[in-house]
């Protein structure tokens, strides 16, 4: 098969040509044109959460992971104290790299299939006065699950701490307005709802903020209060960027506002979920999340119970047909995830389902139907 697989994955993901396209050229890192294509990526991820007059981007080289990392490191102080509300494997990841970063970490354990509880963050806050800042996963990826940032952000306002939001699988996606919301950090990257290529992050930081983070870093390469600066003074990356990556985003960020910009891309992306969990349920399948709680970024389905199914097996029969499936991440029921994001619409999202029949064809499995144990 020459065509490209189509990913079903939370990125890296499906891009458009002209994304691939950009990405034909050499750029000098020192050069004005590439630091003018840093400075429009930048002023352009800010307008999308509506951060021009109190807010700064700051971007980073690598995966994801490192913006979160850099951003906790960055944000607070060596003696702080973070409550990291825990409904996935994101969550406990972002604990564990706020207690590696050698700050103190404490976990509120919290259902896998329902949101994270403002009311039960605001107790705890309540609780324990050392807590300084709280680090929430928007979109928890791990299920899908949505969770409430409007609430926890009104919290910690109200209750005068600092608020990390990992907005890695909802920025660009679901609304978020800075002009509303209060946080000191947002943390996202070139590969998710923005459809660029993976190898940068990025951290919109509340300017108030991250005037007062010199030093907090115990890191030089991950030190964003440093990256910032450098970048201001020179309009370079400190370190040598990824300039493939900035140039495909910043082409990309182009087709996200052609598009509509944020509305226009949570309508797509709720449109491929919607045929996505109906063409699924019309073999049986059932998704791990009500669907109030579901956001359009990702669907868990249980696994069928079907003693044919085997998840590499199926993985390759659906792969064979075009589509890259995602594996599950719960530790305590047998699940497979669809990614609903990328440069893909309602007819991919469509022949998915139909490469999932086939498979399930091919392999003798009668209904994607889970155990009744598991049925909601
Ligand atoms: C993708 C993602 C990350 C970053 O993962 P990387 O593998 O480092 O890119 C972090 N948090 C969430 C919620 C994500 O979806």
């Amino acid at each position: 098969m020459d065509r490209d697989r189509t990913l079903l994955t939370p990125g890296p993901l499906t891009t458009s040509l002209r994304t691939k396209l950009a990405m034909l050229r050499d750029w000098g890192s020192w050069d004005a044109d590439f630091n003018a294509v840093t400075a429009g990526v930048r002023a352009r991820l800010l307008d999308i959460v509506h951060g021009q007059a109190t807010h700064t981007v700051v971007p980073l080289q690598g995966s994801g992971t490192f913006s979160v990392e850099a951003a906790v490191a960055t944000v607070v102080p060596r003696d702080g104290h973070v409550l990291v509300p825990d409904n996935g494997a994101y969550c406990k990841r972002a604990a564990r790299l706020t207690q590696l970063m050698g700050r103190r970490a404490s976990v509120l354990p919290q259902a896998e299939d329902a949101p994270v509880s403002a009311a039960q963050v605001e107790e705890r806050l309540r609780a324990d006065v050392s807590i300084s800042h709280v680090v929430l996963i928007h979109c928890e990826t791990g299920t899908g699950v949505h969770n409430p940032l409007e609430q926890v952000a009104e919290v910690c306002q109200r209750l005068g701490r600092g608020l990390i939001v990992d907005a890695m699988s909802s920025f660009g996606a679901l609304p978020i307005d800075a002009r509303s919301l209060r946080f000191d950090a947002l943390v996202a990257a070139s590969g998710k709802c923005l459809e660029g290529v993976p190898g940068m992050g990025f951290v919109v930081l509340r300017r108030e903020v991250l005037e007062r983070c010199a030093g907090h870093s115990q890191s030089l390469a991950m030190d964003l209060h440093e990256q910032w600066q450098y970048m201001e003074k020179t309009g370079q990356w400190r370190f040598t960027p990824p300039t493939h990556v900035v140039v495909a985003l910043g082409e990309a960020i182009t087709q996200y506002v052609e598009e509509g910009g944020q509305p226009a891309r949570l309508a797509r992306y709720a449109d491929n979920c919607a045929t996505l969990v109906d063409g699924m349920a019309a073999l049986g399948f059932q998704p791990f999340l009500a669907p109030a709680v579901q956001a359009p970024i990702i669907v868990t389905f249980h696994a069928p119970a079907d003693l044919a199914y085997d998840f590499a097996r199926f993985y390759a029969a659906v792969k064979a047909r075009g589509f890259l499936l995602y594996p599950g991440k719960l530790t305590t029921l047998e699940t497979f995830r669809v990614g609903c994001i990328g440069a893909i619409g309602r007819n991919q999202m469509r022949e998915a389902v139909a490469a999932v029949a086939d498979a399930m064809r091919e392999m003798g499995i009668a209904s994607g139907k889970p155990a009744a144990s598991v049925a909601r």
